[in-house]
């Protein structure tokens, strides 16, 4: 089917390449793809084209989410809702779809989910691995990605939900078994059942991550302390998920062995919220408030140290495994500025560095000849990034 050309006329564009918004802008849509990006109001359309007048507004490329769990909703009950019948972890993947796209989030890297049986035949895996089956190809679903369950030494996570082992051994084992599911990547939970004790050594992870990448798939590593950040580092890991504690020497690892941060701080963001809105002690204690907001503080600082080092950063927001909820991967780009980038920066970590995450390029990225998944907003991100909040159309 031949669709009719669409011309999205007289708009800013910002692509987190640069610091610059680039105004008036023509885009050439037809058949999904872009066919042309042209600067002035003027391109020529073909007489069969539509044409949109998108002035005022300011086109951004779709955004990734590196770190998110469809299955689950988040809320500041998020670890619960593990714990949720199947049928209800498939209804919160769906209403979670629908507002990820709503909100141009395009793209979408899946670091765990409970492993139950949903297809019918008794098999368990990862619900998310079924999901991202049935949605590929289907208008209006993200792109996923999805890793398996996540992988921990015994008693590191709520009984249930993780795939538990107590060797390294089983680690390996856990983890190639999670590719033959079919899983794209492996989420090695790297906090142990031990509080600022790495629950393996680097050389044990690191046989983990040759044996993934002789695959063909990239490993995601959970690790919040000093230790656990440091093993991820040097285990030369594709990722290191929420990273609430670099310092220089770790950041230094992580630019020579080529690890990304992906970033969470909206998670601390969102606590520090629930002390208004909720009744629960954990977020609304004096101690617990004082808390959260050194937490925050620190990883605000190691995302600087990061930064400085030369560290890739990719946006991911948590949701659903963390309290924050789909679509609202605007408020890390907002907690990336707040901590230090340059707003085009942490569009950038927002878009392209999350298509470089996947290998995909062009996740996150407008070019002609690629798809046509942005989002028409208003504002300038380039100097406000909550302007990401205020869609007007995804293409
Ligand atoms: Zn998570």
């Amino acid at each position: 089917m031949t669709g009719q050309p669409i011309l999205y006329r007289g708009a800013a564009l910002a692509d987190g390449l640069g610091p610059q918004l680039r105004t008036p802008v023509t885009i050439a849509v037809e058949d999904g793809f872009v066919t042309g990006i042209f600067d002035g109001n003027d391109a020529e359309p073909a007489a069969s084209a539509t044409v949109i007048d998108a002035s005022g507004a300011t086109i951004v490329p779709g955004m990734v989410d590196c770190h998110s769990h469809l299955t689950l909703q988040g809320g500041a009950e998020w670890i619960a809702r593990g714990a949720d019948p199947t049928a209800d972890l498939i209804d919160a993947a769906e209403r979670n779809a629908a507002a990820l796209l709503q909100a141009g989030v395009r793209w979408v890297r899946d670091v765990g989910s409970p492993r139950r049986s949903d297809a019918g035949d008794g098999r368990e895996r990862a619900l998310a691995l079924g999901l991202r089956d049935r949605w590929r190809g289907q208008p209006g679903y993200p792109y996923i990605r999805a890793a398996g369950t996540w992988l921990t030494k015994a008693g590191s996570l709520p009984a249930g939900l993780a795939v538990e082992v107590n060797d390294a051994d089983g680690l390996l084992a856990v983890a190639i078994g999670q590719l033959d599911d079919g899983a794209d990547l492996v989420k090695l939970y790297l906090d142990g059942p031990e509080a600022g004790v790495a629950p393996w050594t680097a050389d044990e992870v690191r046989a983990v991550v040759t044996a993934v990448h002789a695959r063909g798939a990239t490993v995601a590593a959970h690790g919040s302390g000093l230790a656990n950040c440091r093993l991820a580092a040097d285990a030369a890991v594709d990722t290191l998920e929420h990273g609430f504690a670099i310092d220089d020497d770790i950041a230094a690892t992580m630019a020579a062995n080529g690890v990304t941060l992906v970033s969470t701080l909206s998670v601390m963001h969102s606590w520090l919220t629930f002390g208004t809105t909720t009744t629960m002690e954990r977020f609304t204690g004096d101690k617990s408030r004082s808390d959260i907001s050194e937490r925050l503080e620190m990883a605000e600082q190691s995302v600087r140290t990061a930064q400085r080092a030369g560290v890739a950063i990719a946006t991911g927001s948590d949701f659903g495994g963390g309290s924050v909820r789909a679509g609202h991967l605007a408020w890390e780009v907002e907690a990336l500025v707040k901590a230090g980038l340059e707003p085009w920066q942490a569009l950038g970590a927002a878009t392209w560095q999350g298509g470089a995450v996947l290998g995909d390029p062009d996740a996150g990225r407008i070019r002609v000849g690629g798809p046509a998944h942005f989002t028409l907003i208003h504002g300038d991100p380039l100097v406000d990034p909550a302007a990401l909040w205020r869609v007007w159309r995804v293409i």
